[in-house]
């Protein structure tokens, strides 16, 4: 059975590496899962905002995830939830319940914040995406929460001169302020936050004037609400978006309750899908992901898969 979750998964990455938000790839990997949700007995419907559905009976528990893509994807992102819902749903023939593979989750996400209808229960297989249960040696992780996230920049204003006859002493260069902001940044984030400058603008960005001008971009994050916003008053900057962490639900505690729980630090389709529960599946070499080598081996799938079922099973009883 996990053979065919592999095979899947390799026939979605056949499509395109990079399925885009509404692109004809992404069109071509709805296509084909609606092809194996038929198979698996399920009906399909499509929504408004096109988020494919594969449902049987009068259907209050959903699974999926999203079969779109970024443009250095590799094959478990997303297509792993949709695949593996597909399996469950296949072992599960005479239960009331959907299979569903949301449009655009890296753009937005488009699909899933625009459903039309909601469940009683929405459950997402993903892969990890970070080191944590491949460092831990745990196959499986219970997903608490999805951490909440704020972004921003900050701007430093200095004075172009010329680098080589302008003396030390005599210079306001944004870019040393910069600097040292960045490095505050960094060591103001802690146990359970994090908080990264990853972009910088230097203008006028010439090796020998003193920068005038540097603006900062800012990502802080942490899954308890309070620390995110102690973060960003010790970090000193003005997001320009603040969104709360969101809790997740225990469908998949219920059914594995020794597994660790983590902390999603990315975003996914399950924050705008009322009642959602996530299980992680670890990410082999060293947690890489948005990359050709994203990996989870067949064993954990297996057991991904299974967990599903059983959470699905229990649900839909
Ligand atoms: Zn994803």
């Amino acid at each position: 059975m996990t053979g065919r979750a592999l095979e899947r998964l390799e026939a979605v990455y056949a499509i395109a590496q990079h399925r885009a938000a509404y692109s004809p790839e992404e069109d071509a990997a709805h296509e084909l899962a609606a092809g194996w949700m038929r198979d698996a007995g399920l009906e399909i419907t499509r929504d408004g905002a096109g988020n494919l559905f594969g449902s049987r009976g009068e259907a209050r528990v959903w699974a999926g995830s999203h079969l779109d893509s970024v443009p250095t994807a590799g094959r478990f992102d997303g297509a792993l939830g949709v695949v593996a819902a597909i399996e469950a749903a296949d072992r599960l023939r005479d239960r009331p319940l959907a299979v569903v593979a949301f449009r655009a989750e890296e753009t937005g996400p488009l699909g899933s914040m625009r459903i039309e209808s909601t469940p009683d229960a929405y459950l997402e297989v993903h892969i990890e995406q970070g080191p944590v249960l491949e460092r831990l040696g745990e196959p499986l992780g219970v997903v608490t929460a999805i951490g909440g996230q704020a972004r921003g920049s900050k701007v430093f204003e200095g004075r172009a001169d010329h680098a080589g006859t302008t003396p030390m002493a005599m210079r306001s260069d944004a870019l040393v302020d910069a600097a040292r902001f960045i490095l505050h940044v960094h060591d103001s984030a802690g146990d359970d936050t994090v908080a990264t400058v990853g972009a910088i603008e230097v203008e006028p960005n010439a090796g020998n004037v003193v920068p005038a001008r540097v603006t900062v971009a800012i990502d802080a994050r942490s899954a308890d609400p309070d620390r995110l916003r102690k973060l960003v008053a010790d970090i000193g900057f003005e997001p320009r978006w603040i969104r709360d962490p969101t809790p997740m639900g225990d469908a998949f505690a219920a059914v594995l309750p020794e597994a660790p729980r983590l902390v999603s630090g990315a975003g996914h389709d399950a924050m705008f899908v009322p009642n959602a529960s996530m299980l992680f599946v670890r990410s082999l070499n060293g947690g890489v992901s948005h990359h050709p080598d994203e990996l989870s081996s067949e064993e954990d799938i297996e057991l991904a898969i299974g967990v599903l079922t059983a959470a699905l099973d229990r649900l839909t009883r």
